[in-house]
């Protein structure tokens, strides 16, 4: 297919996408500074809807409320968030889910919770491509509680297999720690058959959401997953440094000890008792006052994705990387670009990473023309696309561009 076909093919695509006009409803769709926005899934684009919002919290909220806006919704809104967000991309029944902290002091609270629940084990099975976040507060939580990390590979266009996963565990292992989603390759890793041979095996599961939430449907309950976080400014659209949220299954909620005691996670904070009494339930994840002001965009984003229904996002978002794979394939592979994601729609999330020697220095010029793809070493491009912001032709035109910049180079 020539580059002229691509584009033709692109109009088509928007043309018969039932959700293409949603597009208009996120701030900066028609920026003219701005022809392709690729990197929605490190920072999704604003809803028009969460600047009204936002304006009507300060003013009639926090500015008229005052104080007394805890007391009057503001102390509920970490597990009401977290019941929509279970109800709209989790698939977790209420009274699981809780929005708190960012995914990084998540991961540390859910992985000392599920180790301390624990038999007296000694090893967390984690993969060297997580996230660095993921890795190193896992080798954190190993030097504080004397345990020993496991380590699997991955497939570098790929993710963490069942064999692999299967392979590494063994009545040693206390906690698996894995992405759904892998953040360079957009792998989806088979969370289901992971999670049953992890507990067979006598272990629990903390799997991280982060680059999956609002874009690849989760069935927590229905998957048996143990713990779980992820963040909301990515398809989640909360804005730069929102809260991220956590799962727990019911479960292990009774014997869940929170690492970082605070009065706000007590059953009776303004008791303001002696001791800490843990709350029952999901907020005894929470420790200490909840950022509201970072969760209100987030729920713009998931009631615009409970009107369109997760599996239609799902399979906007497959067609858009199916698109950027066939364009990648026949605009780019000719000048050495290599596709370092995986081919089955089925395994892949909503982004696509491809390589080349020269990615850093282009991306550097992709942003200087407006379009704004990320880079991830050591040599990617990372191609983002959130399903209800990101058309076909501005996929067309990011990949058009980063071929035109390949040109230049002979
Ligand atoms: C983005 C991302 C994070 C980010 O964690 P923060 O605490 O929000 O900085 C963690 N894990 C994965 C897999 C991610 O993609």
């Amino acid at each position: 297919m020539s580059a002229s076909t691509l584009a033709h093919r692109a109009k088509e695509l928007d043309a018969a996408d039932p959700l293409a006009d949603l597009r208009e409803e996120f701030i900066g769709h028609n920026d003219p500074g701005v022809s392709a926005y690729l990197d929605g899934n490190s920072l999704g684009r604003p809803l028009a809807a969460t600047l009204d919002r936002m304006t009507e919290f300060i003013r009639d909220a926090w500015g008229g409320r005052l104080i007394r806006g805890w007391d009057e919704g503001w102390l509920d809104l970490p597990a009401a968030i977290g019941d929509q967000l279970g109800a709209t991309v989790l698939g977790a029944a209420p009274g699981q889910c809780i929005v708190a902290d960012s995914t990084t002091v998540l991961l540390y609270k859910l992985a000392r919770a599920a180790l301390a629940a624990g038999t007296g084990r000694t090893e967390i099975v984690l993969d060297r491509d997580n996230f660095p976040t993921d890795r190193y507060v896992m080798d954190g939580i190993a030097r504080e509680c004397g345990l020993t990390l496991r380590w699997v590979d991955a497939d570098y266009d790929g993710g963490v297999s069942p064999e692999a996963v299967a392979a590494a565990v063994g009545p040693q292992t206390a906690l698996v720690v894995l992405s759904h989603v892998a953040y360079r390759s957009g792998f989806i890793a088979d969370v289901p058959a992971i999670t049953a041979l992890v507990h067979a095996a006598g272990g629990r599961v903390l799997w991280d959401l982060c680059h999956s939430a609002g874009s690849v449907p989760a069935e927590l309950d229905a998957w048996n997953v143990d713990y779980a976080a992820g963040c909301s400014y990515k398809y989640l659209n909360g804005g730069p440094g929102a809260p991220a949220w956590a799962y727990v299954a019911r479960r292990h909620q009774a014997d869940f000890a929170q690492p970082i005691q605070g009065w706000l996670g007590a059953g009776d904070p303004f008791a303001m008792g002696a001791d800490y009494v843990p709350a029952a339930g999901i907020a005894r994840v929470v420790s200490g006052t909840p950022p509201i002001l970072g969760m209100l965009a987030m729920q713009d984003m998931a009631a615009l994705i409970a009107r369109v229904g997760i599996q239609a996002v799902r399979a906007k978002s497959v067609s858009l990387t199916s698109f950027a794979v066939e364009a990648v394939d026949e605009v780019l592979s000719g000048h050495g670009v290599v596709l370092a994601s995986p081919r089955d729609p089925d395994r892949r999330g909503s982004h696509i990473t491809i390589d080349h020697p020269a990615f850093r220095d282009i991306t550097a010029r992709l942003w200087k023309r407006g379009i704004i793809p990320d880079y991830r070493n050591p040599n990617g491009i990372r191609l983002g696309l959130s399903p209800l912001s990101t058309s076909f032709a501005e996929t067309w035109t990011g990949i058009e561009a980063i071929a035109e910049e390949l040109g230049r180079l002979r």
